[in-house]
């Protein structure tokens, strides 16, 4: 995983960009997505209404929890092992660890809880929610136990790099603004993702347990550019203010997939049929049971995480030992 510089003041890091472009030349796409979003991360809450963009975790407790009963099933499944561990990888504001967690201690798991983040002001939020938990820089830094992890829109947010034919594709600056080298039919390729999917794969390999990835993106073939900034809900130029924007771009998980080739990897499902596969229905009535006067802003929540033209068309992959049972929903 790349390495994140310190935080520095708002504007600070557009120059610092510009002081090193004028430096050592013009830098590429994937180092240019690394030091802003590190910027970015480092400095504020990015979730919810009043950030810039919204994750499943925050549009419903259904998410967590769905999540967190197939981790529980899958450890259940595995023989209970009492040294397992839950453990995440930017884990946000920590909503998907409370709901999957609650779930999961409801059934009698009592493992650590490991939290793989880099932004002090996320941290901070995860402390206060978890204050036992143990935080790590790096997921090299996990302890060789089984895991329990998940990821949730952490893949796209590591660094690609941008290739015309065999041209990276770089970032200068013109004097007034930050600008592409060059233009064309562009093919992305993520270094950063392939050793983050290899070091989880490895891991899980030694170690025992199961993974599970959910971000945008695509199974197979390629997307071209889909290097993309988010601000206040909405798009944004991604050269236009480094570490101001939220920059990802959608996930290879077959890239993904081959680069975990170290444990079971399973195929690649959608996020609504996965949800609904692990009975978002049946999950959503019964909250709605519970809660009559929400039963319309809940069946919102569902469709909004499981219809093909809103979050549904997000992607689940599970990785795990070969020796573990498979994450329901998502065999080989
Ligand atoms: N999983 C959360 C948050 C997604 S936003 C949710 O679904 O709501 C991306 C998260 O990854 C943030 O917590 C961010 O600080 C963290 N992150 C981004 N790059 C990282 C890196 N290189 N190492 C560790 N964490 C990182």
């Amino acid at each position: 995983m790349p390495e994140i510089p310190l935080p520095l003041g708002k504007g600070d890091i557009a120059q610092r960009l510009r002081d090193r472009i004028a430096r050592d030349g013009p830098i590429s796409v994937a180092e240019f997505m690394a030091d802003a979003n590190a910027h970015y991360y480092a400095t504020r809450d990015p979730l919810g209404g009043a950030g810039d963009f919204v994750t499943a975790p925050e549009i419903s407790q259904m998410f967590g929890e769905i999540t967190g009963a197939a981790l529980a099933d899958v450890w259940a499944r595995a023989g209970s092992p009492a040294d397992a561990i839950y453990a995440e990888l930017g884990p946000g504001r920590g909503t998907l660890a409370a709901d999957a967690l609650r779930v999961m201690r409801r059934v009698g798991f009592a493992g650590e809880v490991h939290l793989v983040e880099t932004s002090p002001a996320l941290r901070e939020m995860q402390a206060a929610l978890f204050p036992d938990a143990i935080f790590h820089e790096r997921f090299e830094d996990l302890p060789p136990r089984p895991l329990l992890l998940v990821a949730n829109e952490f893949f796209d947010a590591l660094p690609v790099e941008q290739w015309i034919g065999v041209e990276q594709r770089a970032i200068t600056h013109d004097g007034t603004r930050f600008v592409f080298t060059i233009d064309g039919p562009i093919r992305e390729s993520s270094p950063a993702r392939a050793a983050a999917a290899a070091a989880l794969a490895d891991h899980l390999a030694r170690h025992g347990g199961a993974a599970l990835v959910v971000d945008y993106g695509y199974g197979s073939g390629e997307a071209g550019d889909t290097l993309q900034a988010v601000c206040g809900h909405a798009f944004a130029d991604p050269l236009a203010e480094p570490g101001e924007a939220d920059l990802s771009a959608h996930v290879d998980f077959a890239a993904l997939a081959g680069a975990a080739s170290a444990c079971t990897v399973s195929h690649v499902a959608s996020q609504g049929n996965w949800l609904e596969t692990l009975g978002i229905g049946p999950r959503a009535a019964a909250l709605a049971a519970r809660n009559p006067d929400q039963t319309a802003s809940i069946a919102a929540a569902r469709r909004r995480l499981c219809d093909a033209a809103e979050m549904g068309q997000f992607k689940v992959i599970a990785l795990r030992h070969p020796d573990w049972p498979n994450i329901a929903g998502l065999g080989r």
